[in-house]
């Protein structure tokens, strides 16, 4: 269209892919790029959506489609807006064009999982990158739209200064439904933008539905979380829970696209709870409602609490059942280690661990991966460095409990503490600066358990998911590289560096490349 879309949502190129189906491996766009060619890294693993003729993406970022869907709700009509590839915005954007809305994660590449691999590896992450590289778009540049960015990572865009830097006149912080339509209006009015706007909580019968069909077909079930860690921001909304109709209205949308469900909260297991505790009833019926839609085969989910999982076993193997869930199809989710230590969760996050007491938190993990493992759930586990007050005894507590958990089939990802939600201007975040020896401790005994199970994982993973047999071999391969690199380099802190992993890293990126063998070296070249 030559005149262009009045209204063009997008997101950069990292979010635009559905990581052959693994969600999680989105972690990849947080590493620096140049560990791997582009030309590898965008092709195996992060994959680009579809897009028609017209630019138009087949799946899209669920926030983009909440925004999508609230102007669609809120008067706009479906020539007004479209839902566009990064990489063919020449063919949306033209003079009608009057503003660009941008989802982002990570924008600045500061986010927690970011800011650890970059600290560790140098350089700049995919998603800074790739978030740059949009907003300098040839198009963008000739026809000058107003430009609106929203979703998880829009907190970091809060500066003026960088705001005007990049060019960028308005950021929405929070919840964006309520806000956007009106947003929106005004810059198709010409009229001037707020530079940063807080979004108010929508009520459940503000949530609109999607329209089109989400990235790996994510529907989110609830939101908020209500625990009250301080460091977390989805803590500070409220706590709702989507009814059962409107989730399945949009696993229909997925469905339509050939997507099957997965169901996004910060905790899905207290999908209906009124307070802490599971709702077995609720989570059971929400569970067998999408399992039994018509056209679904599989259901996935995208966060769980182990507290709820070690207060509700039975609703595990009662979930595992009714998605026929086995060894050769293991079930996966990200949850929240964060600490071994009581005396940190007792400070920090109380209500991390309830029903149960600080004090019990250890052993709750321990049983909740128990549980897991008996359920063929594969727990994707996040564990934070860095946490205010942190002691050496601290960190002590976290190495035993990581020993214990080494019998279970799963991944546990140390990262740096990013002072954001109640921590914000309280706290400090945590740097490659600040490690010591016994940070070092931690961080190497989870690689160690990663690169225990990297290759059972990667080898079920690829064959379940990849059906390309090149892209599954290549997939392997590479990873097989980084799991052999990845014990040559803790070997060589233990042994030559006695832990202290930052000296390490220091020498390492001066001679980053020359590390390599020189048969990889060749293949980087030839592949950059
Ligand atoms: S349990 Fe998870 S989502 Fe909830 S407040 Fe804590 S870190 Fe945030």
């Amino acid at each position: 269209m030559k005149q262009g879309f009045p209204v063009v949502l997008t997101a950069d190129r990292t979010l635009m892919s559905e990581y052959n189906g693994g969600i999680f491996l989105g972690f990849s766009a947080c590493i620096p790029r140049g560990l791997i060619p582009d030309s590898v890294y965008f092709s195996l693993f992060c994959p680009s959506v579809k897009a028609d003729k017209n630019g138009v993406v087949e799946v899209a970022p669920y926030g983009t489609r909440k925004i999508e869907a609230a102007l669609l709700e809120n008067g706009f009509s479906r020539e007004e807006v479209i839902v566009a590839h990064p990489d063919r915005l020449d063919r949306v954007i033209g003079p009608k064009t009057k503003v660009i809305g941008i989802t982002e994660n990570d924008p600045l590449g500061i986010g927690p999982a970011t800011s650890t691999f970059t600290q560790i590896f140098g350089g700049e992450a995919y998603m800074a990158v790739k978030f740059r590289e949009l907003l300098r778009h040839p198009s963008i540049r000739r026809f000058k739209p107003k430009i609106i960015v929203g979703g998880p990572g829009a907190w970091q865009l809060e500066n003026e200064e960088l705001r005007r830097e990049l060019g960028i006149d308005c950021v929405v912080i929070g919840e964006g439904e309520k806000v956007a339509p009106s947003l929106f209006e005004k810059a198709l009015n010409g009229e001037e933008l707020p530079g940063v706007v807080y979004g108010e909580t929508a009520s459940i019968e503000d949530i609109p539905t999607i329209k089109g069909a989400a990235v790996d077909g994510l529907v989110e079930v609830a939101r908020g979380c209500g625990r009250g860690c301080r460091f977390c921001v989805p803590t500070l909304q409220l706590y709702r829970c989507l009814p059962i109709d409107r989730i399945l209205k949009e696993v229909e949308v997925n469905i339509k696209a050939g997507r099957n469900p997965i169901l996004h909260a910060e905790d899905v297991l207290r999908y209906g709870a009124k307070g802490i505790e599971v709702n077995r009833e609720a989570v059971i019926n929400l569970f067998k409602a999408v399992k039994g839609y018509p056209g679904v085969e599989r259901v996935g989910i995208s966060h769980f609490a182990l507290a709820s999982v070690a207060s509700a076993p039975e609703v595990i193997e009662e979930i595992s059942d009714i998605l026929g869930i086995d060894e050769k199809n293991w079930f996966s989710g990200q949850t929240g280690i964060e600490t071994g230590s009581p005396e940190l969760i007792e400070k920090l996050m109380r209500g991390k661990c309830k029903p149960f007491t600080p004090e019990e938190w250890p052993e709750v993990v321990l049983r909740a991966f128990e549980i897991l493992s008996e359920n063929n759930w594969v727990p994707c586990a996040t564990l934070i460095l860095g946490l205010p007050g942190e002691k050496e005894r601290d960190l002590e507590a976290t190495v035993d409990l990581i020993e214990e958990l080494r019998p279970f089939k799963s991944l546990i990802v140390p990262l740096f503490l990013v002072a954001t939600g109640g921590l914000k201007g309280k706290a400090e975040s945590f740097g490659l600066e600040e490690m010591g020896q016994r940070h070092s401790e931690v961080f190497l005994k989870c690689w160690e358990h990663n690169l225990d199970w990297g290759p059972t994982l990667i080898k079920e993973w690829t064959e379940r998911n990849i059906r390309n047999p090149i892209a599954r071999h290549g997939v392997k391969l590479i990873l097989s590289y980084a799991i052999k690199q990845g014990r040559r380099l803790i070997d060589r802190c233990k042994k030559e560096y006695y832990y202290d992993l930052k000296a390490m890293i220091e020498d390492l990126k001066s001679e980053r490349v020359k590390t390599m063998p020189v048969t990889t070296r060749f293949l980087y070249r030839l592949l950059s």
